[in-house]
Protein backbone atom coordinates (compact mmCIF):
# COMPACT_ATOMS: atom_id res chain seq x y z
CA UNK A 1 0.00 0.00 0.00
CA UNK A 2 1.56 3.48 -1.40
CA UNK A 3 1.91 6.03 1.65
CA UNK A 4 0.29 9.30 1.76
CA UNK A 5 2.91 11.89 0.78
CA UNK A 6 4.55 13.78 3.62
CA UNK A 7 7.17 16.47 3.47
CA UNK A 8 9.01 15.04 6.08
CA UNK A 9 9.47 11.71 4.20
CA UNK A 10 11.55 13.79 1.50
CA UNK A 11 14.28 14.96 4.31
CA UNK A 12 16.71 12.67 6.39
CA UNK A 13 14.72 10.81 9.19
CA UNK A 14 14.33 12.55 12.41
CA UNK A 15 13.71 16.09 10.94
CA UNK A 16 10.02 18.04 10.52
CA UNK A 17 9.38 20.05 7.49
CA UNK A 18 7.93 23.12 8.84
CA UNK A 19 7.71 24.96 5.69
CA UNK A 20 8.98 24.89 2.16
CA UNK A 21 10.00 27.48 -0.53
CA UNK A 22 10.72 26.23 -4.14
CA UNK A 23 12.74 28.38 -6.23
CA UNK A 24 13.86 27.91 -9.95
CA UNK A 25 16.76 26.56 -9.06
CA UNK A 26 17.00 25.62 -4.98
CA UNK A 27 14.51 24.53 -2.41
CA UNK A 28 14.53 25.37 1.13
CA UNK A 29 13.57 23.84 3.68
CA UNK A 30 13.08 24.34 7.18
CA UNK A 31 13.30 21.54 9.89
CA UNK A 32 13.88 20.98 13.06
CA UNK A 33 14.65 17.78 14.68
CA UNK A 34 11.36 15.44 16.09
CA UNK A 35 13.28 14.65 19.43
CA UNK A 36 12.38 16.68 22.55
CA UNK A 37 15.27 16.26 24.21
CA UNK A 38 18.92 16.33 24.29
CA UNK A 39 21.77 14.47 25.70
CA UNK A 40 24.34 16.92 26.98
CA UNK A 41 27.85 16.02 24.98
CA UNK A 42 30.08 16.70 28.59
CA UNK A 43 28.08 14.70 31.10
CA UNK A 44 25.51 12.50 29.01
CA UNK A 45 22.33 13.71 31.51
CA UNK A 46 19.08 14.24 28.85
CA UNK A 47 17.90 18.18 28.70
CA UNK A 48 14.30 19.45 27.55
CA UNK A 49 15.10 22.96 28.38
CA UNK A 50 15.97 25.02 25.58
CA UNK A 51 18.09 28.46 25.88
CA UNK A 52 17.88 30.01 22.34
CA UNK A 53 17.55 28.88 19.14
CA UNK A 54 19.85 29.14 15.88
CA UNK A 55 20.06 28.08 12.18
CA UNK A 56 22.11 26.17 10.66
CA UNK A 57 22.39 25.54 6.57
CA UNK A 58 23.27 21.88 5.29
CA UNK A 59 23.08 20.82 2.28
CA UNK A 60 20.84 18.10 1.12
CA UNK A 61 19.97 15.80 -1.58
CA UNK A 62 18.53 16.92 -4.55
CA UNK A 63 14.77 17.46 -5.01
CA UNK A 64 13.08 17.45 -8.60
CA UNK A 65 16.39 18.78 -10.21
CA UNK A 66 16.70 21.31 -7.68
CA UNK A 67 19.03 21.71 -4.87
CA UNK A 68 18.19 21.55 -1.91
CA UNK A 69 19.16 23.90 1.22
CA UNK A 70 18.02 22.84 4.53
CA UNK A 71 17.23 25.41 7.05
CA UNK A 72 17.88 23.60 10.54
CA UNK A 73 16.81 25.17 13.20
CA UNK A 74 19.14 23.96 15.84
CA UNK A 75 18.01 24.69 20.06
CA UNK A 76 20.57 25.23 22.65
CA UNK A 77 19.91 23.29 26.01
CA UNK A 78 20.88 24.13 29.40
CA UNK A 79 22.51 20.88 31.35
CA UNK A 80 21.30 21.24 34.62
CA UNK A 81 23.27 18.05 35.82
CA UNK A 82 25.09 19.35 39.10
CA UNK A 83 28.47 18.18 38.51
CA UNK A 84 28.76 19.03 34.86
CA UNK A 85 30.79 22.01 34.04
CA UNK A 86 28.91 23.09 31.06
CA UNK A 87 25.98 25.02 30.59
CA UNK A 88 24.98 25.17 27.95
CA UNK A 89 25.19 22.64 25.18
CA UNK A 90 23.90 23.37 21.17
CA UNK A 91 21.94 20.58 19.95
CA UNK A 92 23.04 16.99 18.60
CA UNK A 93 21.12 15.04 16.18
CA UNK A 94 21.04 11.17 15.87
CA UNK A 95 23.10 9.35 13.60
CA UNK A 96 22.33 9.92 10.14
CA UNK A 97 21.02 13.08 10.02
CA UNK A 98 23.46 15.57 10.19
CA UNK A 99 27.05 15.39 12.10
CA UNK A 100 28.20 18.48 14.47
CA UNK A 101 29.46 21.56 12.34
CA UNK A 102 28.73 19.63 8.89
CA UNK A 103 27.47 21.48 5.94
CA UNK A 104 25.83 18.37 4.02
CA UNK A 105 23.28 15.96 5.48
CA UNK A 106 25.04 12.64 6.20
CA UNK A 107 23.50 10.82 3.64
CA UNK A 108 24.50 13.64 0.66
CA UNK A 109 27.98 13.37 2.76
CA UNK A 110 27.49 9.50 1.59
CA UNK A 111 27.31 10.32 -1.59
CA UNK A 112 29.72 13.14 -2.47
CA UNK A 113 32.37 10.68 -0.84
CA UNK A 114 31.57 7.34 -3.45
CA UNK A 115 31.36 10.41 -6.44
CA UNK A 116 35.23 11.09 -4.58
CA UNK A 117 36.02 7.50 -4.66
CA UNK A 118 34.78 6.53 -8.43
CA UNK A 119 35.55 9.84 -10.10
CA UNK A 120 38.30 11.84 -8.16
CA UNK A 121 38.31 15.37 -7.22
CA UNK A 122 37.98 17.56 -10.66
CA UNK A 123 35.45 15.08 -12.67
CA UNK A 124 33.42 14.66 -9.15
CA UNK A 125 33.04 18.15 -8.72
CA UNK A 126 31.97 18.74 -12.15
CA UNK A 127 29.50 15.91 -12.38
CA UNK A 128 28.03 17.40 -8.87
CA UNK A 129 27.16 20.51 -10.06
CA UNK A 130 25.03 18.23 -12.81
CA UNK A 131 24.14 15.87 -9.79
CA UNK A 132 22.60 19.40 -8.44
CA UNK A 133 24.68 18.90 -5.25
CA UNK A 134 27.18 21.23 -5.90
CA UNK A 135 30.51 20.34 -4.22
CA UNK A 136 34.10 21.82 -4.83
CA UNK A 137 36.87 20.01 -6.29
CA UNK A 138 38.91 20.38 -2.67
CA UNK A 139 35.62 19.35 -0.90
CA UNK A 140 35.28 15.98 -2.61
CA UNK A 141 39.08 15.15 -2.05
CA UNK A 142 38.89 16.32 1.57
CA UNK A 143 35.55 13.80 2.07
CA UNK A 144 37.61 11.45 0.48
CA UNK A 145 39.99 11.78 3.47
CA UNK A 146 38.43 12.25 6.03
CA UNK A 147 36.01 9.63 5.37
CA UNK A 148 39.12 6.85 4.72
CA UNK A 149 39.75 4.38 7.10
CA UNK A 150 41.86 1.95 6.88
CA UNK A 151 40.99 -1.63 7.09
CA UNK A 152 41.71 -3.01 10.82
CA UNK A 153 41.05 -6.77 10.24
CA UNK A 154 44.04 -9.19 11.50
CA UNK A 155 46.21 -10.03 8.71
CA UNK A 156 47.16 -13.40 7.85
CA UNK A 157 48.45 -13.23 4.42
CA UNK A 158 49.43 -10.26 2.38
CA UNK A 159 50.70 -9.92 -0.76
CA UNK A 160 53.70 -6.94 -1.02
CA UNK A 161 54.41 -4.89 -4.43
CA UNK A 162 55.84 -1.86 -5.67
CA UNK A 163 54.16 0.02 -8.52
CA UNK A 164 55.43 3.55 -9.60
CA UNK A 165 54.09 6.93 -8.68
CA UNK A 166 55.50 7.90 -11.89
CA UNK A 167 56.72 5.49 -14.41
CA UNK A 168 60.56 4.48 -13.89
CA UNK A 169 61.20 7.75 -11.11
CA UNK A 170 59.41 7.00 -7.90
CA UNK A 171 58.49 3.92 -6.29
CA UNK A 172 55.85 2.83 -3.91
CA UNK A 173 54.79 -0.45 -2.20
CA UNK A 174 51.11 -1.67 -1.77
CA UNK A 175 49.88 -4.23 0.24
CA UNK A 176 46.96 -6.51 -0.28
CA UNK A 177 45.25 -8.88 2.19
CA UNK A 178 44.98 -11.96 0.23
CA UNK A 179 42.29 -13.66 2.30
CA UNK A 180 40.04 -10.88 1.81
CA UNK A 181 41.10 -9.62 -1.68
CA UNK A 182 41.87 -5.73 -0.85
CA UNK A 183 44.50 -3.32 -0.46
CA UNK A 184 45.69 -2.76 3.26
CA UNK A 185 47.91 -0.09 2.59
CA UNK A 186 49.94 1.89 0.30
CA UNK A 187 53.84 2.86 1.64
CA UNK A 188 55.17 5.92 0.15
CA UNK A 189 58.75 4.07 -1.12
CA UNK A 190 59.92 0.73 -1.56
CA UNK A 191 62.84 1.06 0.63
CA UNK A 192 63.82 -1.77 2.85
CA UNK A 193 63.06 -0.18 6.01
CA UNK A 194 59.79 1.78 5.52
CA UNK A 195 58.66 -2.15 3.77
CA UNK A 196 60.04 -3.33 7.28
CA UNK A 197 59.24 -1.08 9.85
CA UNK A 198 55.23 -1.60 8.81
CA UNK A 199 55.65 -5.61 8.44
CA UNK A 200 56.75 -5.48 12.50
CA UNK A 201 53.47 -3.75 13.01
CA UNK A 202 51.76 -6.29 11.95
CA UNK A 203 53.19 -9.63 13.61
CA UNK A 204 50.29 -11.86 12.92
CA UNK A 205 51.23 -11.78 9.43
CA UNK A 206 52.08 -15.37 8.17
CA UNK A 207 52.58 -15.95 4.66
CA UNK A 208 53.85 -13.24 2.32
CA UNK A 209 53.48 -13.47 -1.25
CA UNK A 210 56.09 -11.26 -2.93
CA UNK A 211 58.05 -10.59 -5.95
CA UNK A 212 61.62 -12.12 -6.57
CA UNK A 213 64.41 -9.84 -6.10
CA UNK A 214 63.25 -5.87 -4.57
CA UNK A 215 64.82 -5.49 -0.97
CA UNK A 216 60.99 -7.10 0.21
CA UNK A 217 62.41 -10.67 1.39
CA UNK A 218 65.04 -9.26 3.24
CA UNK A 219 62.45 -6.99 4.83
CA UNK A 220 60.42 -9.90 5.98
CA UNK A 221 63.06 -12.13 6.90
CA UNK A 222 63.74 -9.41 9.53
CA UNK A 223 60.84 -8.14 10.86
CA UNK A 224 58.63 -11.23 10.29
CA UNK A 225 61.15 -14.05 10.63
CA UNK A 226 58.72 -17.29 10.91
CA UNK A 227 56.52 -15.95 8.23
CA UNK A 228 56.60 -18.12 5.10
CA UNK A 229 57.67 -16.17 1.77
CA UNK A 230 55.92 -17.20 -1.19
CA UNK A 231 57.61 -16.38 -4.59
CA UNK A 232 55.35 -15.11 -7.37
CA UNK A 233 54.28 -17.67 -9.81
CA UNK A 234 53.83 -15.42 -12.63
CA UNK A 235 57.41 -13.65 -12.20
CA UNK A 236 58.83 -17.50 -11.62
CA UNK A 237 57.54 -18.29 -14.93
CA UNK A 238 58.79 -15.07 -16.70
CA UNK A 239 62.05 -15.38 -15.13
CA UNK A 240 62.18 -18.67 -16.18
CA UNK A 241 61.16 -18.17 -20.04
CA UNK A 242 63.46 -15.25 -20.04
CA UNK A 243 67.00 -17.05 -18.97
CA UNK A 244 65.63 -18.83 -21.74
CA UNK A 245 65.84 -16.01 -23.92
CA UNK A 246 69.43 -15.54 -22.61
CA UNK A 247 70.14 -18.50 -23.63
CA UNK A 248 69.29 -18.33 -26.73
CA UNK A 249 71.16 -14.97 -27.08
CA UNK A 250 74.37 -16.11 -25.97
CA UNK A 251 73.75 -18.70 -29.09
CA UNK A 252 72.90 -16.30 -31.41
CA UNK A 253 76.59 -16.75 -33.02
CA UNK A 254 76.50 -20.37 -33.16
CA UNK A 255 72.90 -19.56 -34.42
CA UNK A 256 73.73 -17.77 -37.53
CA UNK A 257 76.27 -19.84 -38.78
CA UNK A 258 73.93 -22.96 -37.94
CA UNK A 259 71.21 -21.35 -40.18
CA UNK A 260 72.97 -19.61 -42.99
CA UNK A 261 74.79 -23.18 -43.87
CA UNK A 262 71.53 -24.91 -43.63
CA UNK A 263 69.43 -23.12 -46.87
CA UNK A 264 66.40 -23.08 -45.42
CA UNK A 265 64.42 -20.83 -47.48
CA UNK A 266 61.86 -23.06 -49.72
CA UNK A 267 62.70 -20.86 -53.02
CA UNK A 268 66.75 -21.78 -52.59
CA UNK A 269 65.64 -25.54 -52.75
CA UNK A 270 66.17 -27.65 -55.26
CA UNK A 271 63.88 -29.67 -56.75
CA UNK A 272 65.17 -33.24 -55.12
CA UNK A 273 65.22 -31.45 -52.19
CA UNK A 274 61.83 -30.32 -52.23
CA UNK A 275 60.62 -33.84 -52.81
CA UNK A 276 63.19 -34.80 -49.09
CA UNK A 277 61.55 -31.76 -47.53
CA UNK A 278 57.68 -32.84 -48.13
CA UNK A 279 59.00 -36.47 -46.88
CA UNK A 280 60.45 -34.79 -43.97
CA UNK A 281 57.30 -33.35 -43.17
CA UNK A 282 55.02 -36.78 -44.16
CA UNK A 283 57.44 -38.82 -41.45
CA UNK A 284 57.01 -35.85 -38.84
CA UNK A 285 53.09 -36.53 -39.44
CA UNK A 286 53.56 -40.06 -39.59
CA UNK A 287 55.42 -39.58 -35.96
CA UNK A 288 53.49 -37.53 -34.59
CA UNK A 289 49.97 -39.32 -35.09
CA UNK A 290 51.23 -42.77 -33.76
CA UNK A 291 52.71 -41.40 -30.98
CA UNK A 292 49.58 -40.05 -30.03
CA UNK A 293 47.56 -43.13 -30.75
CA UNK A 294 50.29 -45.03 -28.18
CA UNK A 295 49.94 -42.65 -25.92
CA UNK A 296 46.11 -42.98 -25.96
CA UNK A 297 46.56 -46.13 -25.41
CA UNK A 298 46.00 -48.00 -28.65
CA UNK A 299 47.84 -51.65 -29.18
CA UNK A 300 50.51 -51.24 -31.57
CA UNK A 301 48.22 -54.02 -33.30
CA UNK A 302 45.50 -51.69 -33.52
CA UNK A 303 48.31 -48.95 -34.82
CA UNK A 304 49.53 -51.10 -37.45
CA UNK A 305 46.04 -51.90 -38.62
CA UNK A 306 45.18 -48.60 -38.52
CA UNK A 307 47.72 -46.49 -40.01
CA UNK A 308 48.44 -48.74 -42.58
CA UNK A 309 52.51 -48.72 -41.76
CA UNK A 310 54.94 -51.61 -40.94
CA UNK A 311 54.82 -52.96 -37.51
CA UNK A 312 58.84 -52.63 -37.47
CA UNK A 313 58.12 -49.02 -38.39
CA UNK A 314 55.93 -48.38 -35.69
CA UNK A 315 57.35 -50.25 -33.12
CA UNK A 316 60.99 -47.75 -33.88
CA UNK A 317 58.61 -44.60 -33.50
CA UNK A 318 57.13 -45.37 -30.57
CA UNK A 319 60.42 -46.35 -29.52
CA UNK A 320 61.53 -43.18 -30.23
CA UNK A 321 64.02 -44.52 -32.76
CA UNK A 322 62.89 -42.54 -35.71
CA UNK A 323 63.48 -38.80 -34.32
CA UNK A 324 65.55 -38.00 -37.49
CA UNK A 325 64.80 -34.71 -38.51
CA UNK A 326 67.05 -34.46 -41.54
CA UNK A 327 67.64 -37.88 -43.77
CA UNK A 328 70.77 -36.95 -45.16
CA UNK A 329 69.76 -35.15 -48.42
CA UNK A 330 72.96 -36.52 -50.64
CA UNK A 331 72.52 -40.46 -49.60
CA UNK A 332 74.77 -41.72 -52.35
CA UNK A 333 77.25 -38.24 -52.06
CA UNK A 334 77.27 -38.82 -47.94
CA UNK A 335 80.55 -40.71 -47.68
CA UNK A 336 81.92 -38.80 -50.27
CA UNK A 337 81.07 -35.43 -48.32
CA UNK A 338 83.65 -34.88 -46.06
CA UNK A 339 86.39 -34.77 -49.40
CA UNK A 340 83.55 -32.52 -51.17
CA UNK A 341 83.58 -29.80 -48.24
CA UNK A 342 87.43 -29.90 -48.44
CA UNK A 343 87.64 -29.25 -52.27
CA UNK A 344 85.23 -26.46 -52.00
CA UNK A 345 86.80 -24.64 -49.59
CA UNK A 346 90.02 -25.11 -51.45
CA UNK A 347 88.41 -23.34 -54.80
CA UNK A 348 87.66 -26.58 -56.93
CA UNK A 349 83.93 -25.39 -58.13
CA UNK A 350 83.39 -27.08 -60.98
CA UNK A 351 80.97 -29.69 -60.65
CA UNK A 352 81.52 -31.99 -63.82
CA UNK A 353 85.67 -31.74 -62.97
CA UNK A 354 84.74 -32.76 -59.14
CA UNK A 355 81.96 -35.67 -60.59
CA UNK A 356 85.23 -37.17 -62.06
CA UNK A 357 87.31 -37.31 -59.52
CA UNK A 358 84.56 -38.65 -57.04
CA UNK A 359 84.01 -41.63 -59.62
CA UNK A 360 87.57 -42.32 -59.36
CA UNK A 361 86.96 -42.65 -55.61
CA UNK A 362 84.40 -44.83 -56.38
CA UNK A 363 81.14 -42.78 -56.24
CA UNK A 364 78.10 -44.48 -58.58
CA UNK A 365 76.01 -41.60 -58.68
CA UNK A 366 75.40 -39.42 -61.61
CA UNK A 367 77.00 -36.07 -62.50
CA UNK A 368 73.72 -34.14 -61.58
CA UNK A 369 73.84 -35.38 -58.30
CA UNK A 370 77.07 -33.40 -57.82
CA UNK A 371 75.26 -30.81 -59.99
CA UNK A 372 73.36 -30.22 -57.51
CA UNK A 373 74.98 -30.35 -54.30
CA UNK A 374 77.79 -27.46 -55.98
CA UNK A 375 74.43 -25.32 -57.51
CA UNK A 376 73.52 -25.20 -54.12
CA UNK A 377 76.75 -24.58 -52.26
CA UNK A 378 77.03 -21.20 -54.39
CA UNK A 379 73.57 -20.40 -53.65
CA UNK A 380 74.08 -20.76 -49.94
CA UNK A 381 77.77 -19.23 -50.48
CA UNK A 382 75.61 -16.13 -52.19
CA UNK A 383 72.34 -15.79 -49.60
CA UNK A 384 75.04 -16.18 -46.85
CA UNK A 385 74.89 -12.55 -46.07
CA UNK A 386 71.89 -12.14 -47.08
CA UNK A 387 70.54 -14.92 -44.83
CA UNK A 388 72.18 -13.24 -41.85
CA UNK A 389 70.11 -10.70 -41.71
CA UNK A 390 66.98 -13.01 -41.81
CA UNK A 391 68.06 -15.14 -39.21
CA UNK A 392 65.40 -14.82 -36.84
CA UNK A 393 65.86 -12.64 -33.82
CA UNK A 394 66.67 -14.43 -30.19
CA UNK A 395 63.17 -13.17 -29.09
CA UNK A 396 61.77 -15.17 -32.05
CA UNK A 397 63.76 -17.79 -31.94
CA UNK A 398 63.34 -18.20 -28.68
CA UNK A 399 59.60 -18.67 -29.17
CA UNK A 400 59.68 -20.86 -32.13
CA UNK A 401 61.96 -23.21 -30.20
CA UNK A 402 58.89 -23.40 -26.93
CA UNK A 403 55.51 -22.30 -29.40
CA UNK A 404 55.19 -26.66 -30.12
CA UNK A 405 55.97 -27.76 -33.87
CA UNK A 406 52.29 -27.71 -34.65
CA UNK A 407 52.65 -23.75 -34.61
CA UNK A 408 55.12 -23.37 -37.29
CA UNK A 409 54.95 -22.75 -40.66
CA UNK A 410 57.27 -24.67 -42.92
CA UNK A 411 60.31 -22.45 -43.08
CA UNK A 412 60.21 -21.96 -39.55
CA UNK A 413 59.99 -25.93 -39.14
CA UNK A 414 63.15 -26.15 -40.95
CA UNK A 415 65.37 -23.65 -39.33
CA UNK A 416 63.94 -24.81 -35.50
CA UNK A 417 65.02 -28.11 -36.81
CA UNK A 418 68.48 -27.07 -37.80
CA UNK A 419 69.01 -25.09 -34.75
CA UNK A 420 68.22 -28.40 -32.32
CA UNK A 421 70.15 -30.49 -34.46
CA UNK A 422 72.99 -27.94 -33.83
CA UNK A 423 72.88 -26.72 -30.59
CA UNK A 424 71.66 -29.44 -28.58
CA UNK A 425 72.97 -27.91 -25.58
CA UNK A 426 69.52 -25.24 -26.32
CA UNK A 427 67.41 -27.82 -26.61
CA UNK A 428 68.62 -29.36 -22.92
CA UNK A 429 68.26 -25.33 -21.89
CA UNK A 430 64.83 -25.87 -23.46
CA UNK A 431 63.51 -28.83 -21.65
CA UNK A 432 64.74 -27.67 -18.25
CA UNK A 433 62.73 -24.02 -18.42
CA UNK A 434 59.61 -26.68 -19.74
CA UNK A 435 60.46 -28.61 -16.74
CA UNK A 436 60.42 -26.04 -14.18
CA UNK A 437 57.22 -24.28 -15.78
CA UNK A 438 55.25 -28.01 -15.58
CA UNK A 439 56.59 -27.82 -11.63
CA UNK A 440 54.93 -24.79 -11.18
CA UNK A 441 51.81 -25.04 -12.98
CA UNK A 442 51.52 -29.06 -12.00
CA UNK A 443 52.14 -27.83 -8.37
CA UNK A 444 54.20 -30.65 -8.00
CA UNK A 445 57.82 -30.00 -6.61
CA UNK A 446 58.83 -33.50 -5.81
CA UNK A 447 61.84 -33.11 -8.44
CA UNK A 448 63.04 -30.08 -7.58
CA UNK A 449 66.50 -30.96 -5.88
CA UNK A 450 67.17 -32.98 -9.27
CA UNK A 451 65.86 -30.24 -11.18
CA UNK A 452 68.39 -27.76 -9.38
CA UNK A 453 71.18 -30.02 -10.15
CA UNK A 454 70.15 -30.61 -13.84
CA UNK A 455 70.03 -26.58 -14.44
CA UNK A 456 72.95 -25.84 -12.50
CA UNK A 457 74.73 -27.70 -15.43
CA UNK A 458 72.85 -26.31 -17.95
CA UNK A 459 72.83 -23.09 -20.18
CA UNK A 460 70.65 -21.63 -17.42
CA UNK A 461 72.67 -22.26 -14.35
CA UNK A 462 72.27 -18.68 -13.33
CA UNK A 463 68.42 -18.65 -13.27
CA UNK A 464 69.07 -21.80 -11.44
CA UNK A 465 70.88 -20.15 -8.74
CA UNK A 466 68.99 -17.69 -8.34
CA UNK A 467 65.85 -20.23 -7.91
CA UNK A 468 68.67 -21.89 -5.10
CA UNK A 469 69.48 -19.21 -3.39
CA UNK A 470 65.93 -18.22 -2.93
CA UNK A 471 64.68 -21.86 -2.67
CA UNK A 472 62.03 -21.84 0.66
CA UNK A 473 59.85 -19.28 -1.52
CA UNK A 474 60.55 -20.90 -4.90
CA UNK A 475 59.07 -23.92 -2.93
CA UNK A 476 56.42 -22.20 -1.42
CA UNK A 477 55.18 -20.74 -4.67
CA UNK A 478 55.19 -24.29 -6.29
CA UNK A 479 53.48 -26.21 -3.00
CA UNK A 480 50.87 -23.12 -1.67
CA UNK A 481 47.90 -22.00 -3.60
CA UNK A 482 48.64 -18.54 -2.30
CA UNK A 483 49.93 -15.90 -5.56
CA UNK A 484 50.68 -12.44 -5.89
CA UNK A 485 49.01 -11.95 -8.98
CA UNK A 486 46.08 -10.79 -6.64
CA UNK A 487 48.28 -8.03 -6.05
CA UNK A 488 49.18 -7.06 -9.40
CA UNK A 489 45.46 -6.93 -9.94
CA UNK A 490 45.46 -4.38 -7.40
CA UNK A 491 47.79 -2.25 -8.82
CA UNK A 492 46.19 -2.03 -12.29
CA UNK A 493 43.41 -0.29 -9.97
CA UNK A 494 45.46 1.60 -8.64
CA UNK A 495 47.13 2.44 -11.81
CA UNK A 496 43.90 3.52 -13.04
CA UNK A 497 42.81 5.65 -9.98
CA UNK A 498 46.28 7.51 -10.26
CA UNK A 499 45.44 8.14 -13.78
CA UNK A 500 42.65 9.84 -12.82
CA UNK A 501 43.73 11.99 -9.97
CA UNK A 502 45.69 14.09 -13.06
CA UNK A 503 49.08 13.55 -10.99
CA UNK A 504 48.29 15.11 -8.09
CA UNK A 505 47.72 11.79 -6.02
CA UNK A 506 48.98 12.70 -2.65
CA UNK A 507 49.40 8.56 -1.26
CA UNK A 508 47.00 9.45 1.49
CA UNK A 509 44.39 10.32 -1.46
CA UNK A 510 45.56 8.02 -3.52
CA UNK A 511 45.30 5.25 -0.84
CA UNK A 512 41.52 6.73 0.39
CA UNK A 513 40.48 6.06 -2.93
CA UNK A 514 41.94 2.50 -3.45
CA UNK A 515 40.51 1.17 -0.38
CA UNK A 516 37.38 2.67 -0.36
CA UNK A 517 36.83 1.63 -3.52
CA UNK A 518 37.38 -1.79 -2.99
ZN1 LIG B 1 26.09 18.16 31.11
Amino acid sequence: MGQKFQPSGLVPRGFIVENTIFATDRVTVHVRSSAEECACPACGTGSRRVQSRYWRHAADLPFGGRRVVLLVSVRRFWCDAVLCGRQIFAERFADGMLAPRARRTERLDHIVHHLGLALGGRPGASFSERLMAPVSNDTLLRVVRRRAKAPTDTLFVIGIDDFAWRRNQRYGTIVCDLERRRPVTLLPDREQATSETWLKHHPSIAIVARDRGGGYGEAIARALPGATQVADRWHLMENASSAFLDAVRKYMRQIRSIVGATTINPALLTAAERIQYEGYLRREETNSSILALSKSGVPIKQIVRRTGHSRKLVRQIIRGERTDIFRSRESSLEAYLPWLDGEWESGARNASALWRNLRTRGFGGCLGVVAEWAARHRRAEKADAASLARVPSARTIARLMTVGRDHLSKAETVTIAAIEAGAPALVEAREIIADFHAMIRKKDGIEFRSWLERAGQSLVASFASGVKRDEAAVRAAIASHWSNGQTEGQITKLKLVKRQMYGRGKIDLLQARLLGAA
